[in-house]
């Protein structure tokens, strides 16, 4: 096989491979309560290119050959159905930052919360999670340029921010990532409504500091790369002998 064909092979496995996690990351939206019927959109880049959601199409109709791919103008490259509605706001994402994948879902806490405030309250320490306080893009029409505008100035030093009287935008690393991070997004959110719906009660909010200070502690979360410190300790309770 020439140089040239193979690199095209392996072009076409990693889109094949990415449509594959993209579909099931929508799915999972839809399953998950975070949208109902098409509303909602993901994308992940691959390369130059960008796989992107269809538009108005049911997720669990998606078939491995419907993949549909953009450049980052917006020009297709691939694919036969119309992107989705939504492709400004997921170009702009790719355009100026560093995310691989993009996910926007109608959730109902975090919606309700993007009518009632500017910025979400650091409730929970999770906040730090996506980069601070999470704030409220003024409303625009959804897939108009002034709502990709208006997003990305509230996603400024964030991976998320709320999208006024529409839904969620939250990008990551993979799309495991920016899934979760929508995840929390409206956990917390609905934490603040329920916190928040004592009649003369307001709930306590973490300052500037306690959330630097988790910022902090969150980039050492989890498990190192490099597995346990001591050999001797396994990595996984069902290790143990
Ligand atoms: P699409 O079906 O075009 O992706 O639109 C859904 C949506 O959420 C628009 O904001
Ligand atoms: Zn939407």
């Amino acid at each position: 096989m020439v140089r040239g064909e193979w690199q095209e092979r392996v072009q076409e496995q990693a889109v094949a491979e990415a449509w594959a996690e993209l579909v099931a990351t929508a799915r999972r939206t839809a399953d998950e309560g975070l949208v109902v019927g098409t509303s909602g959109n993901v994308s992940v880049r691959v390369g130059d290119l960008v796989l992107v959601t269809p538009s108005g199409v049911p997720y669990e109709r998606l078939r491995p050959q419907d993949a549909i791919a953009v450049d980052l103008d917006g020009r297709q490259t691939l694919g036969e159905l119309a992107p989705t509605s939504e492709l400004p706001l997921h170009l702009a994402v790719y355009r100026s930052t560093d995310a691989r994948a993009v996910v926007h879902t109608h959730a109902v806490h975090a919606t309700a919360v993007s009518t009632l405030v500017d910025e979400l309250p650091p409730i929970h320490y999770m906040t730090a999670a996506l980069g601070g306080v999470v704030r409220v893009a003024p409303y625009a029409l959804y897939g108009s340029a002034e709502l990709a505008e208006n997003m990305l100035v509230a996603l400024r030093d964030r991976t998320g921010c709320l999208l006024q009287n529409h839904g969620t935008v939250t990008y990551g690393a993979t799309l495991t990532q920016a899934y979760d991070r929508t995840a929390q997004l409206e956990w917390m959110s609905h934490l603040w409504l329920t916190a928040n719906s004592l009649p003369g009660r307001a709930p306590r909010l973490l300052s500037e500091g306690e959330l630097l200070e988790v910022g902090e502690k969150l980039k050492g979360y989890g498990q190192s790369p490099a597995g346990p410190a001591d050999p001797a300790r396994p990595a996984f309770e069902d290790e143990r002998p």
